[in-house]
């Protein structure tokens, strides 16, 4: 483990909360140190207040930030005075310590102080830095691990017996600090949970974390438990998509919400899914408290998720007190799936949450293994997992998101996505939620939006191979295709029917209808297993209820593939599946209108190019934002008992009405 302390980048930090966010995000930047939110750093500082007084602040991490991205905001000024003075109570309730901590800080706007603040305040040290770092987990989370990080570190780290994370852990380390600690400590581990350090200085603090760190991968390293033989990959590379779409489905009937499903097969998870103690070493429990609330206290071995889900309340029942009464905040859907042809599957409402389930896992695979290969893999009972993922701040945590976006753990494909309507329809569906899978011709579609919840995908919409290796890389990231949005189309130049050229009338019915029928027919199954039933919307044209001279083949095949989702409608409405249209006429922001396209189209008809694009009954411009948000919201509950609709975005055609 490297440290990555550069001079140049701490000169930009000057004073001591400066300091403190620099070597907090360079902590972040290792994942194999802290993940997703997880750890927490602090900073002791004397201030002047509104009084004039001297008072000593603990700015610790607020909740809701990560340590990679964390800024001077994200640290919660707590008075010192006081979180001494707590630490020395008694007991104090979660839910009390936590009004605590709010009441007592300087700042009314900060965040909610880390739950581990007092731990932070009672070791006495300016800077306190904690990670779960894997490889101090890992070797915690062995039989005889006490004695092997005694081994490793003598007496430079104070251990401490796993204690739930709180005011019990902050009073523990006190009372074993106060008689273990010495001028020698330069840290504490915390057995199955992660490692604290600290120093006079946000470097000292820092440097000691990478040495005690690198001091354990040493050790994982002389111990023949640092390398990892991955087995040959036997990805056989045929196809899954069915599978894993009656998969997410059968998840997300037991979750009652859409599930999205993120497949991961690679030698890694292939080879660990495939492991001969599989059964034994994936079902002891999570490597750290941190990420039982994520990854659940143990993965689904296989497909049987009724299976699952009877072993998990009877899990439940066991370990609650109050069993029945907790059954209102029970869900037993399992969160990461091993399976031997999958390899990895991990589930989430949305898919950033199923993408960071993917990455904890795949840390914990490697905890596992090298844990294993020390002499076995030991995590906490499960009375002990039990308390965290049924602690009442994680599900405060839980229950505080809010009502989520109406396309939640939904997922959505749109044709003919890097550019024009199609391009904003991503937008619209992402802004409610769903995953996005956009196609297109274009490869500018792969790298349009960076987020976890696109995924672009070159791909020639009228080839069949293409569209079922698309579909098929669409699943494996979301699991599945909810909402269909045919938007892919081509506009051939004007041309009259004693003209026509045969080529040309084909590739526009090859573009504009029969790529369509492929993609419906391949996407039929994946509709009928859509969560909360299937939506297609197809993008059609005002040429259809009122077609122009000129555009014979355009036409044509616009109005054909009208009549197949009317067709459509009829066929799949029993498979709950709603299909409806748009007409749009005259959008105007779209690639192929150029200013001197419009210019001189407005010029044909004496207008200018602003009277040009209100030419409606209305007087309005008609944008690709307006299409997009009509197409969204037909895949919405406004739509729900519509299918077959058709519905002009034109400002109003006298022809059409
Ligand atoms: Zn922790």
């Amino acid at each position: 483990m490297k440290s990555l302390w550069d001079e140049k980048e701490a000169k930009q930090f000057t004073d001591d909360l400066g300091l403190r966010v620099y070597t907090s995000r360079l902590l972040g930047r290792d994942k194999t140190l802290v993940l997703h939110g997880g750890g927490n750093t602090s900073v002791k500082i004397t201030e002047q207040n509104i009084l004039g007084e001297q008072e000593e602040l603990l700015y610790v991490k607020g909740s809701g930030w990560d340590l990679e991205t964390i800024d001077r905001l994200g640290f919660s000024p707590v008075r010192m005075e006081h979180l001494l003075k707590l630490a020395r109570l008694e007991s104090l309730s979660d839910p009390q310590m936590v009004n605590e901590l709010k009441t007592h800080m300087t700042l009314s706007s900060a965040p909610t102080p880390s739950v581990e603040a007092i731990l932070h305040a009672i070791l006495p040290y300016k800077y306190v830095d904690h990670t779960h770092a894997n490889a101090v987990v890992t070797i915690t989370n062995t039989e005889n691990g006490e004695e092997r990080i005694r081994e490793i570190y003598g007496d430079r780290v104070v251990i401490i017996p796993y204690v739930m994370p709180g005011f019990d852990l902050a009073r523990e380390c006190e009372k074993i600090f106060a008689e273990q600690g010495s001028d020698q400590t330069i840290g504490v581990v915390l057995m199955n949970h992660g490692i604290f350090s600290f120093g006079e200085d946000a470097r000292q603090s820092y440097d000691r974390m990478i040495d005690l760190v690198s001091q354990a991968e040493q050790y994982l390293e002389s111990h023949g438990a640092w390398e990892l033989s991955s087995p040959e990959a036997d990805s056989s590379g045929s196809p899954l998509y069915k599978e894993l779409a009656r998969l997410r489905n059968e998840l997300s009937k037991a979750s009652g919400f859409p599930m999205v499903l993120q497949t991961k097969q690679n030698a890694q998870t292939l080879g660990f899914a495939n492991h001969k103690n599989i059964d034994v070493i994936s079902q002891q429990g999570p490597a750290t408290p941190d990420h039982v609330i994520r990854t659940k206290r143990i993965p689904m071995l296989g497909r049987d998720v009724g299976g699952y889900i009877k072993e998990y309340k009877a899990y439940f029942e066991q370990h609650s007190p109050n069993a029945k009464e907790e059954t209102a905040i029970l869900d037993p859907v399992p969160r990461v799936i091993l399976d031997s042809e999958y390899g990895l599957c991990t589930v989430g409402r949305s898919a950033k949450d199923a993408a960071i389930v993917c990455d904890i896992y795949e840390h914990t695979i490697e905890i596992i293994l090298r844990a294993t290969a020390l002499g076995g893999f030991k995590a906490l009972p499960a009375q002990d997992i039990f308390d965290v993922e049924y602690w009442d701040l994680e599900q405060a945590k839980l229950r505080s998101g809010g009502n989520p976006p109406v396309f939640s753990g939904e997922v959505a494909l749109v044709t003919g996505a890097a550019s024009g309507i199609g391009k904003v329809c991503v937008d619209s569906l992402l802004a409610r939620g769903a995953a996005v899978i956009g196609l297109d011709i274009s490869s500018e579609i792969e790298g349009m939006v960076d987020r976890q919840d696109y995924l672009g995908i070159v791909c020639d919409v009228t080839s069949e191979q293409a569209i079922r290796d698309a579909i098929e890389k669409g699943v494996r990231a979301f699991g599945g295709v909810d909402i269909l949005i045919l938007n892919a189309g081509i506009f051939p130049a004007g041309c009259r029917i004693e003209n026509m050229d045969l080529a040309n009338w084909q590739k526009t019915m090859q573009v504009n209808l029969d790529a369509n029928l492929l993609l419906m027919r391949e996407l039929y199954l994946l509709l009928k297993l859509a969560p909360h039933g299937g939506r297609v919307v197809v993008i059609g044209s005002k040429n259809v209820p009122a077609p122009g001279p000129g555009a014979g083949a355009y036409s044509a095949s616009k109005a054909a593939l009208n009549q197949l989702m009317r067709v459509a409608a009829l066929e799949w409405g029993k498979d709950n599946i709603r299909i409806n249209e748009l007409h749009p006429n005259a959008v105007f922001d779209t690639a192929i209108w150029t200013d001197e396209v419009l210019q001189s189209r407005a010029d044909s008809y004496g207008l200018s190019v602003d009277e040009y694009k209100k030419r409606n009954v209305m007087g309005v411009e008609i944008t690709s934002h307006d299409v997009a948000e009509l197409a969204a919201e037909m895949c919405g509950p406004l739509f729900a008992k519509t299918t077959a609709a058709q519905v002009p975005v034109d400002g109003g055609n006298e022809r059409v009405i």
